[in-house]
């Protein structure tokens, strides 16, 4: 049974809980942050923790630990449950109890947990996948909150249509990410990606340096007109790395088979895994 640090202890699984008035349960307010290793090594442990922080502080919660002791648990977890050569760690920071029930107290409560990774289907590397287009914006879209409640009900349409992926898009029509992705076009050659009502994905910031190497790169507003005429589409993040799309609803972009263009990054972001995360030219 896996190990879980919570709250100062580490405990087994199923011995690991928080108080029912903990603001994360009373009141969705916390924020988290997911991590890969690699080998046993947590991939850009630096950069998800500095936005764990920053989304605690975006959503006004103070952390009461620093960078450097947060990682010390991470590695204490990832110690008691090797070996776990490739996991996912959940670092969580809540809310904390409050006597009205309502307004944080200052005593944050943080989690930290290994799980396994889900494996992905090989085919969505191959042949691509669809997406679906819904309506929503994330509030406060640069914290990685724990309120993935648009994100379920998204996801849920989109399989119930053979989609693997839903995109929010706001009212007019603009497209900003996935439920847990960021989203890139090649349009007209140039590598664009939302910038605003995003959250800044860590594997968007190592796309976006890689596709430099490759392509003029734009952060930009990115219509679904825009999007629908893109040469080829992709979605990024930590546990899925480039997933070509060759399909946005109805529509089929491209040739309906993942371009060149993608097929590079995606090699390049193969070659990357391998090294640091904070190598100058990434993070
Ligand atoms: N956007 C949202 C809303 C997410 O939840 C995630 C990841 O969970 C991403 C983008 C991708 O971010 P990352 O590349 O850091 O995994």
């Amino acid at each position: 049974m896996k190990t879980v640090y919570v709250d100062g202890k580490f405990l087994p699984w199923d011995k690991a809980v928080i108080p029912v008035d903990d603001l994360a349960v009373l009141r969705g307010y916390a924020v988290c942050d997911i991590i890969k290793t690699i080998g046993g090594n947590p991939y850009c442990l630096d950069a998800h923790i500095d936005r764990l922080l920053s989304s605690a502080e975006k959503v006004g919660l103070t952390p009461v630990w620093t960078k450097a002791e947060i990682k010390k648990i991470v590695f204490e977890v990832l110690e008691k449950n090797a070996p776990m050569d490739e996991a996912n760690i959940r670092i969580l920071v809540t809310g904390g109890s409050s006597p009205d029930f309502f307004s944080p107290a200052d005593n944050p409560r943080l989690i930290v947990l290994v799980t396994d990774i889900p494996a992905l289907p090989a085919q969505w590397y191959t042949k691509g996948v669809k997406v679906i287009t819904f309506v929503q914006q994330r509030s406060i879209a640069d914290a990685k909150a724990t309120n993935y409640i648009p994100a379920v009900l998204a996801l849920k349409k989109a399989k119930a249509q053979g989609a693997v992926e839903a995109l929010y898009m706001t009212p007019d029509k603009m497209v900003l990410e996935g439920t847990t992705s960021n989203l890139f076009a090649l349009v007209d050659g140039t590598l664009v990606t939302p910038e605003k009502g995003v959250l800044k994905g860590i594997t968007r910031k190592t796309v976006l340096a890689l596709g430099e190497k490759l392509f003029p790169v734009s952060e930009q507003d990115l219509s679904l007109d825009t999007l629908l005429s893109a040469s080829e589409l992709f979605i990024t993040g930590t546990n899925k790395g480039i997933v070509p799309v060759i399909q946005v609803d109805d529509h089929i972009i491209g040739t309906g088979m993942p371009g060149p263009g993608t097929r590079a990054l995606m090699s390049a972001m193969a070659d990357q895994v391998g090294r640091s995360c904070n190598s100058p030219s990434v993070i």
